[in-house]
């Protein structure tokens, strides 16, 4: 018996692991009904990664609440998906921003499932999924979370949003990936850029394109400008710690990227003029 039980909880996991839209969505779109009106309104759920249930409030004091309800919220969310799918807890104070506002509420007035028809395919998909499932109650609780989920899905579509190719999410602009992952995606450049800046401030545009094969020019020169104001912010705090020698670092790598000078001598000429003024 135990062991029957444990493959229904396999088939259900899988069933929501499959996608990220999913349980997101169904904890999200039912997170008052877990966690409480009140608690349920003064916090909303960011996102759900790897199996940690990142929740965020505008809020401190809510926080600091928070985190003496850790288990009781986490068990909260794993007895409402049936599954014990949520490992931890993280809380952040966070300004709620537009998408967050949009996923969970936004279209709740204009969304009726009733109203979007999924495609025959998408119905034997899920019939499929959940066809292995000898609970019944849980077989249809599935059903109606992915019907759900999917036709949302459909609905923000269809009203001229889009899905996230990275992250599956769907937002509304331009582009086909999200904000988020956009801002993941050039913090992650700016630091590769960064790193080989330290290495060779002379870098261009064309030896960028060796190790980050996808990026434009005007990309490149807007993270060498930014990575550039870095640089002399490092600089600065150098200076400020007494620290002569990580100014000089930091002022070389500065007046090669500001001047393009190679000439060695001349760099150390500009570096010690400038440490000269801060005596
Ligand atoms: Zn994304």
């Amino acid at each position: 018996m135990s062991q029957q039980i444990h493959n229904t909880k396999n088939i259900v996991e899988n069933a929501l692991k499959n996608s990220k839209l999913l349980k997101q969505g169904i904890v999200k779109g039912n997170w008052e009904k877990i966690v409480g009106k009140d608690l349920g309104r003064k916090t909303y759920v960011s996102e759900i990664r790897n199996g940690v249930l990142i929740i965020n409030t505008e809020n401190p004091v809510i926080l600091h609440q928070l985190s003496f309800l850790k288990e009781s919220i986490r068990s909260s969310v794993n007895d409402f998906l049936g599954i014990d799918y949520i490992i931890d807890i993280q809380y952040k104070v966070r300004k709620r921003n537009i998408e967050d506002i949009f996923e969970n509420e936004g279209e709740e007035e204009e969304f009726d499932p009733k109203k979007i028809k999924l495609d025959n395919d998408y119905n034997k998909f899920i019939e499929e999924e959940v066809s292995v499932i000898e609970n019944e109650e849980i077989k249809n609780r599935i059903k109606k979370l992915m019907e759900i989920s999917k036709k949302k899905e459909k609905y923000l579509l269809q009203e001229g949003n889009k899905k996230c190719v990275y992250c599956g999410i769907i937002f509304s602009g331009k582009g086909n990936i999200c904000i988020n992952c956009l801002n993941e995606e050039r913090k992650e450049k700016i630091s590769k850029i960064f790193e080989k800046i330290k290495e060779n401030p002379f870098i261009d545009y064309e030896m960028t394109k060796k190790f980050l094969l996808d990026i434009k020019e005007e990309e490149f020169l807007s993270i060498r400008e930014k990575v550039k104001e870095r640089v002399k912010i490092l600089m600065y705090k150098e200076i400020n710690d007494d620290n002569e020698e990580g100014f000089k670092y930091y002022a070389r790598i500065f007046y090669k990227l500001e001047t393009g000078i190679r000439d060695n001598g001349e760099i150390e000429r500009l570096v010690n003029f400038q440490l000269l003024k801060f005596d």
